[in-house]
């Protein structure tokens, strides 16, 4: 099935069903009036002149208009790219280079941040130019530019004009398209996190990611009668497969707090919704429960969601479940070249093994754990996770080399995350093949040294990595963020190590910080931490 035909067949079935509801913008939309907007913006879209393949971006963040070009894009047999929020003027230069991006949507603001005035700086001939005739020197390949608001600027075109655009001629034209869409054609192109360095775009069909929203939808037991708060970002997988995909093709609905995390917000739109499931990365959880107003709504709704994104504190995952109802919270692992998710624990699973793995391995999805010489390693014991099936990415886009490095001829995976497996298949992530710390030889996982900090009663946020070291090759480095009101010493923290752990896990440096460096979808990026370090000793 491709999207559009996801979506044709799902507004079909529940026309009068609650599709999309947008809190910040005061948008209510049923399943037959959410269809009807998907398939006039993509007969607008191609009315533009855009065609099969091309690739149009999206540098907004969470709002209606996204949802819809998420299903209108492929819908037309464009390539949607999803551009991060945070990005700036490089960033977007680099993104829309690397795929050729043909058109642009974006609003003219966000917060603080003057979209379209960094858009012109980048191509300073939209000013001049007619909509859709751009022709800019530092992005070559664009021509429409799409604003999300409604005062009009020079050389854009407005998302409320694209309505006029769909003809009856026009959407006849599109279906026809539609129809000729094959499941494996490019629909999506999305970059990764970030978390290890440069974000890398991994060019995903319609097949990978409407068959893994299909699939963690299944896992959440959700039907048409859930409604599923969508804090997390949608450029990211997280909020578009686990969150609007997993919705659609069950007929739920999307619920959207706001533009970007806020925990009050989002407490408010739970309650207020009476909303079945909240998705979110630990530290999004952290922030909700952690809030001064957190005992003021009633979240009795609540039933599910999942935690992903990043190793899961066991006790934040108890909280979720017991402050939260979140009986049947589910935790996910995945990444972004898979679709995303490839474990993922469900329901019946027993809390403890919700709290301690990412549950068992999706359907249809082949998996094996590797040594360093590519054997597969016994039951229980740590290797690199390798992951096969649909949901492998078709490649990078147009990286070939990058490609081959990462999804070798017999269309594994390499997901450059450790893992164990027992024999029961529940799978534990270790930690991050980049981030496993060798101290004089010995293998130190900075997640078993976090897990036991979290145990400390002043520690509220904690992350552990490996500093350069002559003597040792590499050091254990802890920052902590201290709850509030909470002094403590860099010797208090080690002599609470020392007395449970083994020396070498011991952190030979720790710094007290309020936050640390991060993704925008919430992930802590250890090498920035690495080279602010490095920094410090010299
Ligand atoms: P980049 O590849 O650019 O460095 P990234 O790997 O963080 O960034 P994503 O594709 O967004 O980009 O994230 C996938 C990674 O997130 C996985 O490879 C894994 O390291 C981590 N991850 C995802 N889910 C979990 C989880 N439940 N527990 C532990 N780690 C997780
Ligand atoms: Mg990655």
């Amino acid at each position: 099935e491709t999207v559009g035909q996801l979506l044709d067949r799902i507004a079909a079935t529940h026309p009068d069903r609650p599709a999309l509801v947008v809190r910040g913008q005061s948008v209510r939309r049923t399943y037959g009036q959410f269809h009807a907007e998907v398939e006039r913006v993509a007969a607008a879209l191609l009315a533009l002149g855009l065609a099969r393949g091309e690739r149009i971006g999206i540098w907004a963040p969470n709002r209606a208009e996204w949802v819809v070009l998420q299903f209108a894009a492929p819908m037309a047999g464009l390539v949607l790219v999803n551009i991060n929020p945070a990005y700036r003027l490089h960033e977007l230069e680099f993104a829309l280079n690397k795929v050729a991006c043909r058109a642009l949507v974006l609003p003219r603001r966000f917060k603080t941040s003057r979209y379209l005035e960094m858009l012109l700086e980048l191509a300073p001939e939209l000013a001049l130019a007619a909509p859709g005739a751009l022709a800019s020197v530092r992005v070559p390949s664009l021509r429409e530019v799409i604003l999300l608001d409604d005062e009009p600027a020079p050389g854009t075109r407005r998302w409320s004009e694209l309505a006029a655009l769909a003809s009856a001629d026009a959407l006849s034209r599109m279906r026809e398209q539609a129809a000729s869409l094959a499941f494996d054609d490019p629909a999506n192109i999305q970059f990764t996190s970030g978390t290890t360095g440069a974000p890398k775009g991994a060019t995903l069909t319609h097949h990978n990611i409407v068959n893994n929203g299909y699939f963690v939808g299944e896992s959440m037991r959700l039907t048409e009668q859930d409604r599923l708060c969508i804090p997390v970002p949608f450029y990211h997988c997280f909020g578009m497969v686990l969150g609007n995909l997993a919705c659609v093709t069950h007929g739920a609905c999307m619920v959207i707090p706001g533009e970007g995390f806020d925990a009050l917000t989002t407490l408010e739109t739970v309650a207020a919704e009476r909303c079945t499931g909240l998705h979110g990365v630990p530290t999004m959880f952290i922030a909700e429960l952690d809030h001064p107003q957190f005992r003021e709504f009633d979240l009795s709704s609540l039933r599910t969601g999942i935690m992903a994104g990043s190793p899961c504190p066991i006790e934040v995952m108890r909280r979720v479940v017991n402050e939260m109802h979140m009986s049947e919270v589910t935790i996910a692992y995945g990444m972004t070249e898979t679709s995303p998710v490839s474990f993922q624990t469900v329901p019946e699973d027993p809390l403890e093994r919700r709290v301690a793995s990412v549950g068992r391995v999706h359907p249809h999805v082949e998996v094996k754990l590797v040594n360093e010489q590519g054997e597969i390693v016994p039951c229980g014991e740590t290797g690199e996770l390798c992951t096969r099936g649909y949901s492998v990415m078709l490649g990078y886009w147009e990286d070939p080399a990058r490609t081959t490095e990462a999804v070798d001829p017999a269309g594994w995976m390499h997901t450059g995350d450790l893992a164990v497996i027992d024999d029961e298949g529940y799978c534990t992530i270790v930690g991050r093949l980049k981030d496993m710390i060798i101290r004089g030889g010995e293998n130190v996982y900075p997640r078993e040294i976090e897990e036991f900090l979290y145990t400390h009663p002043k520690v509220q946020e904690v992350q552990v990595f490996g500093v350069p070291d002559a003597k040792f090759g590499e050091q254990v480095c802890a920052w902590v963020h201290l709850r509030e009101g909470a002094t403590a010493t860099e010797a208090e923290i080690q002599d609470f190590c020392r007395r449970h752990l083994a020396y070498y896990k011991v952190p030979h440096y720790v710094r007290f910080v309020t936050s640390f460096p991060m993704t925008v979808t919430g992930k802590v990026q250890k090498f920035l931490m690495r080279e602010a370090m490095a920094r410090e000793l010299g």
